[in-house]
């Protein structure tokens, strides 16, 4: 009995390398009919605006946690009890997570548009309904001259040692009313589906030197699987559909607060 366990765990527990950029993962990495990451196409996404029923905005709840980064595996990667997030219908709660880490790849791993993107993130939640295996928020970066992220700061300085961290520093808002939503799986071994994903429409901005801290790592190093990144290849996007939700609320609060004052 005690054989078998450590045999199943064995077989479980995968060890993986980007020197194929994921094409050689076995199972259900190869299987699969819903995998991640995919390129996105704005065309081809079914939009569900603010003033929909079917229409639903998130909000984070996030805490400051003092956090080292664990650079195993070919990852990069801070564990930790950040907070919840929740999903609403209207007023209505329908879908509760709690965020269990986050992590990177560079390059990206979705597109948008045919696009790569210079970074991204993966927040990792676990649903509490269980009905998805995991739920995954996506945040895309992108290198521009001049710019600087004050949490992507902090992140690279947790190397180093423990930095006072919250994710809510990455966030614009704590409100999410734009982004895209697919089905699709773990982007690692064992790629497990039923995954309920979120990438957030707002591409933020870093600096070339913040990206320096990332590409050293993995595409930009040799020794890392023969220079490429840590991102898998994207996944044929076969029958699923993504959504776009659109959130105009603030732009039309805005503009009725505007009327209302030019009314009074
Ligand atoms: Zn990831």
């Amino acid at each position: 009995m005690i054989f078998s366990i450590l045999f199943l765990t064995s077989r479980f527990a995968y060890s993986f390398d980007y020197f194929f950029q994921g094409t050689d993962w076995p199972d259900l990495c190869n299987q699969g009919t819903k995998q991640t990451p995919i390129d996105i196409e704005a065309d081809l996404t079914v939009k569900i605006l603010s003033n929909e029923p079917e229409y639903s905005w998130i909000e984070f709840h996030m805490q400051e946690l003092g956090l080292q980064a664990n650079t195993d595996g070919g990852g990069y990667k801070f564990l930790g009890d950040f907070g919840s997030m929740t999903m609403y219908q209207g007023n209505l709660a329908i879908m509760s997570t709690k965020l269990v880490n986050f992590h990177f790849h560079s390059p990206s791993e979705n597109y948008l548009n045919g696009s790569q993107f210079d970074l991204e993130m993966h927040v990792v939640m676990e649903d509490e309904a269980k009905i998805y295996s995991h739920a995954v928020f996506g945040v895309l970066f992108k290198v521009e001259e001049g710019a600087f992220n004050t949490f992507i700061d902090k992140v690279a300085k947790a190397y180093y040692g423990n930095m006072i961290i919250t994710l809510a520093e990455a966030f614009t808002s704590l409100q999410v009313k734009n982004y895209l939503q697919f089905s699709g799986s773990l982007t690692t071994p064992p790629c497990t589906e039923n995954v309920f994903w979120i990438i957030d429409t707002n591409v933020r901005k870093i600096s070339p030197e913040q990206f320096n801290f990332f590409n050293r790592m993995w595409a930009g190093n040799e020794k890392f699987a023969g220079g490429n990144g840590n991102n898998r290849m994207i996944q044929p996007i076969n029958d699923r559909t993504v959504t776009h939700f659109i959130g105009f609320a603030n732009h039309f609060g805005y503009i009725g607060i505007l009327l209302g004052f030019y009314l009074l």
